[in-house]
């Protein structure tokens, strides 16, 4: 793979052919996570697609213009045409694959997939999820100088990288916006050595053989595995959201509140999220309606107090959404009084949702002992039902889900399983 600059743009992208072109930077961790699934993927297409890189900070007007915005973007050209797609952020190798696939004939596609060799890799101890819980249980065991290797769906952080602002971390005096923090965790259990399989598709998951899957053609071999797999939000199941899922209907403040400066917006749930989360989109919008099934918030006193005194925000207590619909740019969200059974029509620029969390343990539901919630259990060393599968964070059952909990879960599984593989 070649790397060229602003200079060479014309002879090279521009001249003909396809060609995918990666803008980078130094310091970036999602720029480091992409670079060996370009490598790889430069080396499986690069006699049918041309895949060049180029340093973005050192040919900025080049990127502006091309309408690079952040650091890795990939772009795409056929011929000399910029292709509408383009990815940046954590990209994942099967999304690459499918836009390149788009780009050659279907035949080239099966014979380029035919070469494609499994690999196989192998480590002492294996972790699922790169939250706070998988970060210091994987820094732990680097420190015990364990061959460990972290592997996530997304890039390194967890939810932490969605909070907008975490006061309640020790070490800080000041509330830290939660990517600092989660970057610092990060890059802390990085330079310690942990290896990184970040961004990738997890296929399969076999907890018996302490194998997992990555991006179908990566088998990654352990002799523990770690979950820290924490949680997602729930979804309503209210005619509508899945629709408008990431089109107008969010459930992160932190990612999506600055597009609704001077709007108006719902937020549906009552807890510490909700709570917490209104104030800050309040920041944003114009006009907030909280809708809640109780009759009073569940948050925390202090949270609520401080609500409760926002004068952008109003309530209906004892509402329940029962669906949302699109008309031109608003969405207007029908909510029923639980007592009245009467539906009131509200309407709004964009809707958010904070009514809990659900485990993620798809992939191995079946293989261990939950409690009736659907999380692991546990015992106190963080060892699941099955040899040699631990659980740490938000994902086991436990009563309290904070950073603290998850880091001191993290961190006991780690110290246990040095022991025993000393
Ligand atoms: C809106 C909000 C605000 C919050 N504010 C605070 C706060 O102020 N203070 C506080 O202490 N706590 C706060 N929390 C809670 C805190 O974020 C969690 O307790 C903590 O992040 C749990 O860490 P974890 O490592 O268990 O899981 P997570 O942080 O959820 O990380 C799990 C990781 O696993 C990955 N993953 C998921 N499925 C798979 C899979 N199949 N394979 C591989 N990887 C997978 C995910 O991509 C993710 O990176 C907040 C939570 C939310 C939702």
């Amino acid at each position: 793979m070649k790397e060229i600059t602003s200079s060479e743009f014309e002879s090279e992208v521009l001249a003909g052919g396809k060609v995918v072109l990666d803008f980078y930077s130094t310091e970036c961790p999602p720029c480091d996570a992409l670079a060996p699934k370009f490598e790889g993927l430069a080396n499986l297409y690069g006699s049918d697609i041309k895949f060049f890189k180029m340093f973005r900070q050192q040919n900025k007007p080049l990127a502006e213009k091309l309408g690079v915005k952040s650091s890795p973007t990939l772009l795409f050209f056929d011929n000399g045409i910029q292709l509408e797609k383009s990815m940046s952020g954590g990209i994942k190798r099967s999304d690459i694959i499918h836009q390149l696939d788009s780009m050659i004939p279907a035949e080239r596609v099966k014979e380029i997939k035919s070469q494609i060799i499994p690999t196989i890799s192998e480590f002492d101890v294996l972790i699922l999820g790169a939250g706070p819980g998988g970060l210091t249980a994987g820094l732990y065991l680097c420190q015990s100088k364990i061959n460990t290797v972290l592997i996530d769906i997304a890039l390194p952080g967890g939810q932490v990288s969605n909070t907008h602002s975490v006061s309640n971390y020790p070490g800080f005096i000041e509330p830290q916006p939660g990517y600092m923090l989660s970057h610092n965790m990060s890059e802390q259990t990085k330079q310690c050595g942990t290896i990184y399989k970040v961004a990738v598709d997890v296929t399969r998951i076999d907890l018996e053989k302490k194998e997992v899957v990555i991006d179908e053609f990566e088998t990654v071999k352990a002799k523990k595995i770690i979950i820290a797999t924490g949680t997602s939000p729930n979804l309503m199941g209210v005619s509508g959201e899945k629709e408008m899922k990431g089109k107008g209907i969010s459930y992160c403040a932190t990612c999506d509140a600055k597009y609704y400066g001077d709007k108006e917006v719902v937020v549906i749930g009552g807890g510490n999220s909700a709570v917490e989360e209104a104030d800050f989109i309040s920041k944003f919008a114009s006009k907030i309606t909280m809708v809640h099934q109780f009759d009073a918030f569940t948050a925390n006193k202090q949270a609520q107090e401080k609500l409760l005194a926002n004068p952008k925000i109003s309530t209906l207590f004892e509402h329940e959404p029962r669906s949302f619909v699109r008309q031109g740019d608003k969405i207007i969200t029908e909510v029923e009084n639980l007592k009245t059974k009467e539906i009131t029509k509200l309407n709004s620029d964009g809707i958010f949702v904070f009514i809990g969390m659900k485990p993620n343990i798809d992939l191995f539901r079946e293989k261990l002992e939950l409690d009736k919630w659907g999380y692991i259990k546990t015992n106190e060393d963080m060892l699941t039902s099955m040899p040699g599968v631990y659980a740490v964070g938000d994902v086991i059952s436990k009563k309290y889900r904070q950073i603290t909990t998850a880091v001191a879960d993290g961190t006991i599984a780690a110290i246990a399983i040095a022991k025993e593989l000393s």
